[in-house]
């Protein structure tokens, strides 16, 4: 199972996506969270990326594109994937499709989880708020994201409908529905 969760942040995709692993047995790949490793362990990569991270803007394609293309020839990944966060914006989006071409994988499917932008406001205000909660998470920080949201990655949604590759589930459900109706959605 080869799958892209889509959607604005806090609508669930890391979420749904841990549950999933579990379920199939396949790896999460979150740029987001091999980015903030990085910058963790305060690699150049790490260093370059925590100022753009910390603004709620993106990273550069070239890094994104690459951390995948490298996590993509795993041997874990041989079995499938559950791309979260990834890709974010066409370019993104293109180089995935030339970088499965070359690696002979395709894709499942791309599974748009939609969620009420106030609600999400919400949502990750307070995940910002827990103890130790991400740097990216205090409200200015978040609707810088949701605007790059919209601009970058929301066009996502027509590009993989134009393919025929598109399933739209309800992210305002409970965890557990919405777990349901991506399954139902990919059909297995
Ligand atoms: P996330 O954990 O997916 O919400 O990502 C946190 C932050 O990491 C984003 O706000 C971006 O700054 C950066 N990031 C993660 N994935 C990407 C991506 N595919 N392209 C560009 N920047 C990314």
């Amino acid at each position: 199972m080869r799958l892209i969760l889509l959607g604005p942040p806090g609508a669930g995709k890391g979420t749904q996506a841990k549950i999933l692993v579990e379920d199939y047995g396949i790896p999460q790949l979150s740029t987001g969270d091999i980015l903030r490793s990085a910058i963790a362990a305060k690699t150049p990569m790490g260093l370059a990326a925590k100022e753009v991270m910390d603004r709620g803007d993106l990273v550069s394609d070239t890094i994104v594109n690459g951390i995948v293309s490298e996590r993509l020839d795993a041997p874990d990944c041989k079995p499938g994937f559950i791309l979260d966060g990834f890709p974010r914006t066409i370019a993104q989006a293109e180089a995935l499709s030339t970088m499965l071409k070359e690696k002979s994988m395709e894709l499942n499917a791309v599974v748009e989880i939609k969620a009420d932008v106030d609600v999400l406001v919400q949502r990750v205000v307070s995940r910002g708020k827990e103890a130790g909660g991400r740097a990216d998470d205090n409200e200015a920080v978040l609707r810088n994201r949701l605007e790059v949201y919209n601009q970058q990655t929301a066009p996502l949604v027509k590009y993989y409908a134009d393919k025929g590759q598109l399933k739209s589930v309800d992210g305002m459900e409970p965890v557990e529905t919405v777990t349901a109706s991506i399954k139902a959605a990919i059909g297995s």
